[in-house]
């Protein structure tokens, strides 16, 4: 339901923010201090392997957003316990959402996924599941598998979107289209998953009134969380090759932030 000030008063972050920042969605959902561990299960990518594409988006070298990647590959409930201690010590966290971050985490068939997402949960001090994967890898069996550990865990799926204009989603190889991402969504909210959706702000060739028609777009599916990014450009990227011959700029900071605010107004609160 929507709120009116007149019938709760508004939440400090969302006077401060305008959104409702994660950190305080688990705070306010758990009894324990929960925090994400990131995991890498081994999977590879539809848009890298010749599967959709070769390559993959331009932008995408996985070891800069996905620490485990860089790491000798360990068994999950290995990088359970190592992710466990880790923030145990570092944050004082007490329970954990396993997120299968690294490249297309429902990239496999379904007895391959099952297996990984239930060695995680076998974990006593995981109380979720968080999944990473692309819209054009999730068909409705994999669906109902994960839909399943809803009845006893926390679950979300993050989906990647970065724009919703085909020319832009052509632009940056993503090897998907928008009809795609709409329909990928639109199963899910046939479950129980909670659904949060990664946005790329800056993306190449793409103006601000564009950017917030992917907000609007976005702000109208009803799902429950967003990852907004800022463009960045990592070292040996097809990406890095366009900015070393000026066919690309990123945004500054504070053009960042003018951008990300505008994204944000377009949500009611
Ligand atoms: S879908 Fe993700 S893992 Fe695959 S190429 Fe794009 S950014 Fe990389």
């Amino acid at each position: 339901m929507k709120s009116t000030p007149s019938s709760f008063p508004l939440k400090p972050y969302l006077l401060k923010h305008r959104f409702y920042p994660f950190r305080e969605y688990l705070k306010e959902h758990f009894a324990h201090k929960v925090h994400k561990i990131p995991i890498h299960a081994g999977f590879t990518c539809p848009n890298r392997d010749g599967r959709v594409a070769v390559g993959g988006c331009t932008y995408c070298i996985n070891e800069s957003f996905s620490p485990n990647v860089k790491e000798t590959f360990l068994p999950v409930r290995e990088q359970i316990e190592r992710g466990k201690e880790f923030h145990k010590k570092r944050y004082g966290a007490e329970k954990f959402i396993a997120y299968f971050q690294s490249f297309t985490n429902t990239y496999a068939d379904i007895d391959t996924l099952k297996s990984c997402y239930e060695e995680a949960l076998s974990d006593r001090d995981v109380v979720g599941i968080s999944i990473g994967t692309r819209p054009d890898c999730i068909t409705d069996d994999i669906l109902s598998l994960i839909d399943g550990y809803t009845k006893r865990y926390h679950v979300w799926i993050e989906y990647g979107l970065q724009s919703i204009h085909d020319k832009t989603l052509r632009r940056i190889n993503r090897g998907h289209d928008s009809r795609m991402f709409l329909d990928a969504v639109h199963r899910t909210k046939n479950t129980c998953i909670n659904i949060c959706v990664h946005v790329i702000l800056g993306l190449p060739g793409e103006t601000e009134e564009e950017m917030m028609e992917t907000a609007q777009a976005v702000a109208g599916l009803g799902i429950q969380g967003i990852k907004l990014h800022h463009l960045y450009v990592a070292k040996n990227t097809a990406l890095a090759e366009e900015y070393f011959q000026g066919k690309v700029k990123t945004l500054d900071m504070n053009a960042y932030i003018k951008l990300a605010v505008s994204f944000f107004r377009t949500y009611p609160i």
